[in-house]
């Protein structure tokens, strides 16, 4: 849901190569407003030898100075064996914008190198440095900490429930900026997202904010096999899979999945059928082809 934008750092500023595994995350603040990107373009000239992997201001794009299999010099003792990740703040507290990006870019990290929830830290518990810091308050940082290093997908998840006119139920396709559908539900008006940009066959689909972010654009096509009609769901990053429902099981309760797309198979294929207009907005039921009988639609968790 986010992305990084590259701008290489000064081979000045940093040590190319590492030979310890990353086994630490170290968070700083930046101590100024200005936009991660100007810090990139910062620290792509030559600046006396400090540098960090990444900054990132909340706005959706973060930005990556150095390559993580690069020493960045951000934390004295600690750089041949973290990732430094600057947040822009001049010492406010982090918004929420930030802080989830920093949770999506912490377990992403976290995940891709084993590392675990105690090596994420702050340059002030390294170095004893006043950074970040609004959070050198150790009630302050252990709360921001929980929530950097919890994986995002305890969003609401999808699955296929029975039928009960709850608004949870119904979905509108509407077009980002880029001309992509993205399929978005009335109650919460969250999107379908594929979490964390996993498009792994079997990943479970969550419903997330609405952000214009890749993994929520889905081409949506008619599909007539033989014995089917119905609509094929696809995230347009990966159109060979499909939205699925779980094991082809339609039991209420059941988990919507990516899975390889084959075409034909009911368990792949949903109708919209009940529609509602609200504020010139039309949203549909959407209920899985192989479960018409019984009546089960794509949900939003259950009825909350
Ligand atoms: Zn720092």
């Amino acid at each position: 849901m986010y992305s990084i934008k590259y701008i290489p750092a000064s081979t000045s500023n940093y040590r190319a190569g590492r030979s310890h595994k990353i086994d630490q995350i170290i968070i700083h603040f930046t101590a100024t407003e200005a936009p991660a990107y100007n810090n990139g373009v910062y620290f792509s000239r030559p600046n006396g030898e400090t540098s960090a992997h990444y900054f990132l201001d909340g706005s959706g794009t973060i930005i990556q100075s150095v390559q993580d299999k690069d020493i960045a010099w951000h934390a004295v003792q600690a750089n041949y064996r973290s990732i430094g990740i600057e947040v822009v703040s001049s010492g406010r507290d982090f918004t929420e914008a930030e802080i989830l990006e920093l949770q999506w870019l912490v377990t992403w990290k976290m995940k891709e190198y084993g590392i675990s929830k105690s090596g994420v830290l702050r340059h002030f518990d390294v170095t004893g440095k006043q950074c970040p810091r609004p959070y050198v308050d150790n009630a302050k940082w252990q709360k921001l900490k929980d929530r950097i290093t919890t994986q995002i997908d305890t969003q609401s998840k999808l699955i296929i429930y029975s039928y009960w006119r709850g608004h949870n139920q119904q979905w509108a396709f509407v077009k980002d900026k880029n001309g992509k559908t993205v399929i978005v539900n009335r109650k919460s008006g969250k999107a379908i997202d594929v979490a964390n940009g996993d498009y792994t066959p079997g990943q479970q689909l969550i419903a997330y904010e609405q952000n214009d972010g890749a993994n929520q654009d889905f081409t949506v096509k008619d599909v007539t096999p033989q014995e089917a009609v119905g609509l094929k769901i696809s995230p347009v990053q990966a159109d060979k899979l499909a939205l699925a429902v779980s094991g082809a099981s339609y039991k209420a309760g059941t988990p919507v999945i990516l899975w390889d797309y084959k075409a034909g198979s009911a368990e792949q294929l949903f109708m919209p059928v009940i529609a509602v207009k609200v504020s010139g907005v039309t949203y549909y039921t959407l209920f899985s082809c192989g479960a018409l009988k019984a009546g089960l639609p794509l949900c939003l968790d259950e009825a909350s």
